[in-house]
Parts: C-alpha cells; structure tokens; sequence
C-alpha cells in the first residue's frame, strides 16, 4: 500500500501562508486549483507520501500554527486527508475491503417524493419509511454503484445484483427503485441496495482524526452518539467478534453530520469473495481500501 497526503489550501478560507510555504518550499509538487480571481484567493494542492521528510515538514508548519491558534489553520477547517492506494495483489489478500462509492448524482430520493421519518434533530439520522423514488434519468447509467446526495440511497444495477444472487452471496437485498415521471412502474435497470449485514464496530486500531494534522480529535459527534465526522487516519479495523460473516456488511456506527437532504451513512465493506466477482465482472462505481478484522 502506498499512501499518501492530499494538502489543499486556499487563499479565500485565509490560508495564504500555507499557500506561500507549500509554492515556496514544493514548487515542482504544488498544482494550481482553477484560476485566481484576486489576488489572495489562490487555491494550491499538493500530495505527499505520508511517511515522507516532506510531510514531516508541512506537519510541523500546520501544527505550529495551530498551537499558536492561526486563524486559517484551525477548527473547523480541516487542512488535508489520507488516500490509499494498492496493488492488485493487495486488494486480492484483503479478508474485507472497505467499499467507497465514487459516483454520486442528484436529487435525492427525499426531492423525488421518498419520505423519511427523521430520528435525530441533531445528527439528522432518519429511517426511510417508503419506496425509494428517484428521477432514473439521473443515475450514472454506466456505473454499477452510485449513490444519491444523500449519502444514504444506494443504487444497484441489475447485474450487481444478478451477480450477489447467482453466488449465493449474503447481506443484501435489493429493493425495488421507482421512477419520479411513472411512481407505479418498477425500475427493470436499477434496485436499490440494502445492507443486512451487521460490520459491528470498529476496533481501537483505527485511528480517527480531524485532519493528518490533528490525530485523535475529531470534527463533529451527535450528542446522543449516532454519528461522528471524522477522517481515518489509518486503514479500518473492525471487530472479528461483530463481524457477522456477510458478503456485505455495514457498521453500527453512522458518519457524517446531516442536515436537510442528508444523512449520516455507515461504512459498507465487502468480503473478499464479493470483490473478486464484482471486479471479474468488470463492475464500477466504486473505490475500495484493504480493511482488517482484528
Ligand atoms: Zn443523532
């Protein structure tokens, strides 16, 4: 696995000092973001491997600062995030892997006329109590996977789950999607994923953070503890003993911080069996990283 750190800074969110120290001290590695309206309102990134002397030294600068309180580097800006990459032969020794989806459309279901009954006013964490209902002219019509804005309606395509029921595989079930322009008419293309499967919790070894800059604090927690925002700065650990044996499983605990159309989400993970058929079957819409069961 290689892994690296995403640095981003902008002048508008008065970062103008990162700015400066990553074009001056990374010239080669710091890309532009768009283009500069004013001056002061450049927007930078780069990417570093994370166990790198290059990382050690912009980690110092921001934790300078932060101690010092600059405005700019501190809460609730987050400055950076972690990404994983692997190999083939990584991702093919994983016991479970962590299944990102990377498609996203709108409107959400909720826009569309699927009601939710709201369960918490401060983590906005909710039960969907109808039909999932979505304009289908806007799923991703070559992705396998997607995911509406809301974080939380999974859609399928008929060969996910072609392929989850021809291998007798266990944690989901497919719903029925309906269309906004004809409610009563069932999607033939398109179902809506419901995982079954219980991931339990995650284990100590995961590490949680604001940012790579700001280990251990996170960003956001419901106060009646749905859902916490976070980042993870480590691979995921799960529990062995929660783990209840599915092809595909979602965590107890929920993450994000909804509001309006939005709701926290857990995370899904695979097994090893489900990623090997999916990616034999050339499927996509997704992203996934190696994850443990400790
Ligand atoms: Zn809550």
């Amino acid at each position: 696995m290689a892994e690296y750190v995403n640095i981003r800074a902008s002048g508008i969110l008065g970062q103008e000092e990162l700015v400066g120290f990553l074009k001056s001290r990374f010239p080669a590695a710091t890309k532009q973001i768009g283009r500069a309206v004013e001056p002061g309102t450049e927007c930078v990134e780069m990417r570093v491997p994370s166990n790198s002397p290059e990382f050690e030294e912009i980690r110092e600068f921001i934790v300078t600062r932060r101690k010092q309180q600059v405005p700019g580097f501190c809460p609730p800006l987050t400055i950076g995030w972690y990404l994983r990459k692997y190999t083939k032969t990584e991702l093919l020794d994983a016991e479970i892997l962590l299944l990102e989806r990377v498609s996203h459309f709108e409107p959400s279901g909720e826009e569309c006329g699927t009601v939710y009954e709201t369960l918490c006013k401060h983590c906005n964490w909710g039960r969907q109590i109808s039909d999932l209902i979505l304009d289908l002219r806007r799923v991703p019509q070559h992705k396998d996977i997607s995911e509406t804005i809301a974080w939380v309606e999974w859609v399928v395509s008929s060969r996910f789950a072609q392929i989850f029921a021809a291998n007798k595989f266990i944690g989901a079930e497919f719903q029925p999607i309906f269309d906004l322009r004809n409610p009563i008419k069932r999607s033939d293309k398109w179902s809506q994923l419901t995982v079954t499967g219980a991931a339990g919790s995650l284990a100590r070894a995961t590490k949680l953070g604001r940012d790579p800059f700001s280990p251990s604090e996170v960003s956001w927690r419901c106060s009646l503890g749905h859902s916490v925002v976070t980042q993870f700065l480590s691979e995921i650990h799960l529990k062995r003993s929660e783990w209840d044996g599915s092809d595909i499983a979602i965590t107890s605990a929920l993450f994000g911080q909804g509001r309006n159309l939005l709701r926290p989400t857990p995370l899904i993970f695979i097994s090893q069996r489900l990623y090997r058929a999916i990616s034999a079957a050339g499927l996509t819409g997704f992203s996934l990283e190696v994850a443990h069961l400790a």
